[in-house]
């Protein structure tokens, strides 16, 4: 019998994109394949049970994907976090350090209700920097943050520390 694929097996790694010398992990196979996405959203929702969820939070834009069928299977409303500029109404923004200068996300100022509990979402943890924004922004709206959940964790990066140290939970299917 062969041994039940697991969601890193569904994942492919590409090297030299975007930059030469980074080995990107690919998750359109992982989302791609019926089995392997139901599976990696059935786990990123697994340690929640029981848990009250108002909202999932999306960060752009992986996580759209995945915070789009999370919320569907808890019945839940789906928030996005968006690059600078993409969100039509009225925002609040934060800035964030990148490899080489800054970068911006957005919310919607009236997207999350003072005392909701969300679910922050994303495919990928590498150095936390998009992951502790996101944070921010809830944050500041008075969301009550139960967890952040990611497919992948890239330890040596320092993400995952970084946002545990934020007094946060954080869930991940694989490093
Ligand atoms: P961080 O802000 O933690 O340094 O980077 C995480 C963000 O960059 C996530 O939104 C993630 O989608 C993206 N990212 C960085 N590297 C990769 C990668 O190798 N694969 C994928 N799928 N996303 C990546």
């Amino acid at each position: 019998m062969t041994p039940r694929k697991t969601v890193k097996d569904y994942i492919r790694t590409i090297a030299d994109f975007p930059h030469e010398g980074i080995m990107f992990r690919d998750v359109t196979t992982l989302f791609a394949d019926p089995r392997g996405f139901r599976m990696c959203v059935d786990q990123m929702l697994h340690p929640y049970a029981g848990t009250r969820i108002d909202k999932v939070v999306g960060l752009e834009a992986r996580g759209f994907i995945l915070g789009g069928a999370i919320a569907h299977q808890l019945g839940t409303g789906f928030v996005p976090v968006r690059k600078k500029g993409k969100l039509p109404g009225s925002v609040i923004s934060q800035g964030y350090q990148l490899e080489y200068g800054e970068a911006i996300v957005e919310v919607h100022d009236d997207a999350i209700q003072k005392g909701e509990t969300v679910l922050i979402v994303d495919d990928l943890l590498a150095t936390g920097g998009t992951a502790e924004a996101g944070i921010g922004l809830m944050q500041r709206l008075g969301a009550d943050i139960v967890g952040c959940a990611f497919i992948i964790d890239l330890p040596e990066l320092g993400g995952r520390r970084k946002i545990e140290a934020l007094g946060m939970d954080v869930h991940v299917l694989c490093e």
